[in-house]
């Protein structure tokens, strides 16, 4: 059982020496204030390739004739490198397997670690530039779809921060669940609303996978559970889906309001609609009410509190 979540980092942004030109490109958010609430796992695709440090720049490159794959050599010396990179990627994974990982945060623009917006020349004569992903980035998508994944380019962004950190506090929770439907409901019952502002038609679809109705076995439940609920976690929450959450959440509390403190709620909504404020400003102000009318069914559930409020992630950077 982990104690916190464990995310697997490309090692350059723990400050870790390891880019071509011995530097590191270090991001001070992850380590000093993400660093208090998860463990790290720091890998270098490069490192591990042995292609040492400092080392020849390496790029990435296609061919016209056939777009799926990527080819990875030095820059200058042309030195082919797909196929070694391929083989680390297979022994990384078997490391990573044992890791249990709840996410990974990716170095950006990088042709190893580039979730996206990787230069990519073309083979041909005609030397054109895409903007594809990079390798070990593609042999993870492949590998681990669930897992959260985010680049330190998007990471700047606090939406999808926000985005990444609430789904990898799921990913550790749903790992800490034992193998009992039982609890397997309890985890979807505390996720009922977050999973509401996420994906509705998945609220409902994985309300019927968990009552397993069908008598299906525990692994079973959770696999196809596990692989839908990650696939509605990883849409970002739309405006209008999280409007219809609030005044779900209202709901709970609107008989027991003055007629002023409900107008006062649904104005903080409809102005979080209009791009006024964020959604946390209606919410913090329900959540007090529901604290104060002590909502039973609402206690521990984790629209509330999807990751520590200390990591301030509405904050910019
Ligand atoms: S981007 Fe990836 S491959 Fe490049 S130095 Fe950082 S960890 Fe290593």
């Amino acid at each position: 059982m982990k104690s916190k979540p464990k995310i697997g980092v490309s090692a350059c942004l723990l400050g870790e020496n390891v880019r071509y030109n011995r530097g590191h490109t270090q991001d001070k958010w992850l380590i000093r204030e993400l660093g208090q609430y998860v463990d790290f796992y720091p890998f270098c695709p490069e490192v591990e390739m042995g292609l040492g440090v400092p080392r020849e720049e390496i790029h990435l490159y296609y061919k016209d004739e056939d777009k799926e794959q990527l080819y990875l050599r030095s820059k200058f010396s042309r030195v082919e490198l797909t196929d070694k990179a391929q083989e680390t990627y297979q022994k990384m994974n078997g490391k990573m397997d044992k890791e249990n990982l709840d996410g990974v945060v990716l170095m950006k623009k990088s042709p190893s670690c580039g979730l996206g917006n990787v230069k990519t020349v073309s083979e041909d004569e005609n030397g054109s530039v895409k903007l594809l992903q990079g390798l070990y980035a593609t042999n993870l998508e492949k590998n681990y779809p669930h897992l959260p994944k985010v680049d330190s380019g998007r990471f700047k962004n606090p939406t999808l921060r926000e985005h990444f950190i609430k789904q990898v506090f799921a990913h550790w929770r749903f790992s800490q669940l034992d193998n009992k439907i039982s609890a397997l409901q309890d985890f979807h019952k505390r996720y009922k609303y977050t999973l509401m502002e996420h994906d509705q038609d998945a609220l409902r679809e994985l309300g019927r996978i968990c009552a397993n109705h069908e008598n299906r076995s525990p692994e079973e439940v959770f696999s196809d559970y596990k692989d839908k609920f990650f696939n509605a976690m990883s849409t970002l929450a739309s405006v209008n889906n999280r409007v219809n959450t609030l005044y779900h959440i209202m709901g709970y509390v609107k008989n027991n309001l003055a007629s002023d403190e409900k107008k006062h709620i649904i104005d903080l909504i409809e102005e979080f609609k209009e791009g006024i404020h964020t959604y946390m400003v209606p919410l913090r102000l329900l959540r007090f009410f529901i604290e104060k009318y002590k909502v039973d069914y609402l206690e521990n559930h984790y629209y509330f509190t999807p990751y520590p409020k200390e990591l301030k992630l509405h904050k910019d950077l």
